[in-house]
């Protein structure tokens, strides 16, 4: 049977998900724009997910915006920001460990002219809020920031930064990429004060090619692309309703046991460490604070590539790094001052709500026996 441990990359729909896109795609398959009851029966589909999404997000539901993903999202909200504010200052302050999404996004930017201050996490993989609030100056029109590194589950110190940001830089537009987090750790962007918050739907058991944008009320954005001004002009083109229908039933999904499935990702992440604790040769890369809904290791000797295609000989499906990085070496490990024969060696193990603890245990136990097989044929002993 399966065991399917790449929930960072991506889930698999839920059944309430996929009922409400069905629906979406043979009966209220109207187009939001129109003005008869057809119409008229998509918009509502859409206020309701933007209901859904906004309960979770802790906003008014008119601040969430429909994009095609979560890398979308990042794009209008870093480009969006910029373009809006020409005569703001010229700094842009990240760090050294974003997604591409964002990464890239910015490393285009610092082409166009923007000065890029990368803050790195300190040699103990902490990030440490002071070097956000030293990177910052008048010249900082925007801080970008994760919520949840992908490939560490390192939760970085937003809840600290971004209201001291906001305090001494009014105007700065802070953005938080909130991927990993999301749903995982509880969260009102309102209360936070942040500008700009991504999210993606795939990632939360919706479909794929879904994902918004919380903007602040009175936050303004210039558009990355035009078109017939959907999504109040920050998405142009008729809206994915089947996806966002997906999405908005499996956020109600998530709301209804929130609880419990935080519980299990807690449960399940102890249960993997002590596993874990108990192969020789097996260590533990993932902070002891991180958000538990995915663990990274390390076999140092086995190659990662190697360890995740023995196990998936076994049915069992985990990552190398992340998933958006197609095998290639992962920077970002690196950039969290991983010795190299670590990076090497690296597998992230993440959990959705249907993951067990017996799915834990056969992970192990193929996990033992591979590294016992594989560290004899590499010859580490
Ligand atoms: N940011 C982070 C932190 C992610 O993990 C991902 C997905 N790997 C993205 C952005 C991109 O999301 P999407 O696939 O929805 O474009």
């Amino acid at each position: 049977m399966e065991i399917y441990l790449d929930n960072c990359a991506t889930t698999r729909v839920c059944p309430e998900a996929a009922e409400a896109a069905m629906n979406a795609m043979v009966r209220d398959y109207g187009n939001p724009s129109s003005l008869h009851k057809k119409g008229l029966d998509a918009e509502h589909i859409l206020t309701a997910a933007r209901k859904e999404a906004a309960a979770l997000l802790g906003c008014a539901y008119d601040c969430v915006y429909f994009t095609g993903g979560a890398t979308d999202s990042n794009n209008i909200a870093i480009q969006g920001a910029l373009a809006a504010r020409p005569r703001a200052g010229k700094t842009i302050v990240t760090t050294t460990v974003e997604h591409s999404s964002v990464g890239a996004t910015i490393t285009a930017m610092e082409k166009r002219g923007y000065t890029v201050k990368r803050v790195a996490p300190r040699a103990d993989g902490h990030f440490d809020p002071y070097d956000f609030l030293d990177a910052v100056d008048e010249d900082t029109v925007l801080l970008s920031m994760m919520m949840v590194n992908n490939e560490m589950g390192t939760i970085l110190p937003y809840d600290k930064v971004i209201p001291a940001v906001k305090k001494r830089f009014p105007e700065l537009i802070t953005h938080i990429d909130g991927v990993q987090g999301f749903t995982k750790i509880p969260l009102s962007v309102e209360r936070l004060g942040v500008d700009l918050f991504s999210f993606s739907g795939h990632k939360l058991y919706a479909p794929k090619g879904v994902g918004g944008l919380y903007i602040r009320k009175g936050v303004r954005i210039l558009p990355v692309e035009y078109g017939g001004g959907q999504e109040k002009n920050l998405h142009s083109g008729t809206e994915a309703v089947p996806m966002i229908a997906g999405m908005g039933a499996a956020f109600s999904m998530i709301r209804k046991n929130q609880a419990a499935i935080a519980r299990n990702y807690r449960e399940l992440n102890a249960q993997l460490r002590a596993r874990m604790a108990e192969i020789p040769g097996v260590v533990i890369n993932s902070p002891a604070d991180g958000c538990p809904h995915l663990l990274n290791i390390s076999v140092p000797g086995v190659p990662s590539e190697i360890m995740l295609h023995a196990l998936e000989e076994k049915e069992i499906y985990v990552s190398s790094g992340s998933a958006c990085s197609k095998g290639a070496q992962s920077s970002t490990l690196a950039a969290f001052h991983l010795p190299l024969e670590r990076v090497r060696s690296a597998l992230r193990i993440s959990f959705s709500r249907e993951t067990t603890a017996e799915q834990i245990d056969c992970f192990a136990d193929a996990l033992r026996e591979v590294t016992e097989k594989l560290r004899k044929v590499v010859g580490v002993d």
